[in-house]
């Protein structure tokens, strides 16, 4: 019979994972209060059950899988996301495009804001439910995406998000016109060696990396910004580390102005916000 407390010291993974793949094993949905649990009850005995299933945990664990998809959700901007295979996992680096939205809608906002690309559906839902009178539409390609960020928002209580099956731009009514659209799109070069590495592995490449150079992303959303932001609307990108200098240019060349790079916590260039000027 494993203890609890054996199972912590014996499994090969980080005291965290570990902590987190017991608690998952033991069927506990927040890893927060998992804990206490796990240290009020370190002498407890694990059902044959509870052991098999942790330990198979541990060994796909062992074999890469990330973290969020064994036990199936992420904690991003202070709430619980499911997440699945079908999307990228939230980063918390994605939360500085979150901040840089949140900076420049006040808190009675209630114009439309527009998400390219959801996946989870995180920077939508977050959006909506800061801005409780905002009205978000969050597109994405994949149908298994969109059918995850739909879940999210309703475990959430984001009735202000509208999910719609779009490949870019193409779902919405050519008179459709944003105050704000935001996107996390995949800007990873093919080929990059980080394709290749940890938690990238086994997630979607069609979410990570544009197949064409890196930029490709960035044109597609220039292109349909200019056909669906308001006058005076602003675009907000996340971006890779590497491209704090050809977002920038490659949006102002494409007519946008006020165009300003922002840094993560990691002090990386992360983020672009643009403005479309007034014609
Ligand atoms: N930030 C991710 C990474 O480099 C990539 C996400 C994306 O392509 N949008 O791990």
């Amino acid at each position: 019979m494993l203890t609890v407390r054996q199972a912590l010291d014996e499994a090969r993974l980080s005291r965290l994972e570990t902590r987190l793949l017991l608690a998952h094993a033991l069927g506990h949905a927040r890893p927060a209060h998992a804990h206490a649990w796990l240290l009020a009850h370190d002498t407890d005995a694990l059902t044959d059950a509870v052991a098999r299933d942790f330990g198979a945990l541990v060994e796909r664990r062992l074999a890469g899988e990330p973290i969020a998809y064994l036990i199936g959700h992420r904690e991003f901007y202070g709430r619980d996301y499911r997440c699945t295979p079908a999307a990228l996992i939230p980063r918390p680096e994605t939360e500085l495009l979150v901040d840089r939205a949140l900076a420049h809608l006040p808190a009675d906002f209630s114009g439309h804001i527009l998400d390219v690309g959801t996946g989870t559906g995180c920077i939508a839902i977050t959006l909506a439910l800061e801005r409780p009178r905002a009205h978000v539409t969050a597109l994405d390609v994949s149908a298994d995406a969109l059918a995850l960020a739909r879940a999210n928002a309703a475990a959430l209580g984001a009735t202000n998000v509208r999910c719609l099956e779009s490949h870019w731009f193409a779902a919405l009514d050519a008179s459709e016109r944003f105050d704000l659209i935001v996107s996390n799109p995949p800007y990873i070069v093919p080929g990059d060696a980080h394709l290749a590495q940890g938690d990238l592995r086994f997630e979607p490449a069609i979410a990570l990396t544009d197949a064409v150079d890196g930029l490709e992303s960035y044109r597609q959303l220039a292109v349909g910004a200019h056909r669906h932001l308001a006058p005076g609307g602003r675009l907000i990108v996340e971006h890779g580390y590497d491209q704090g200098e050809s977002v920038p240019t490659l949006l102002r060349a494409a007519a946008f102005t006020d165009v300003a790079m922002h840094r993560d916590l990691a002090t990386l260039p992360r983020v672009t916000t643009a403005r479309l000027g007034f014609l």
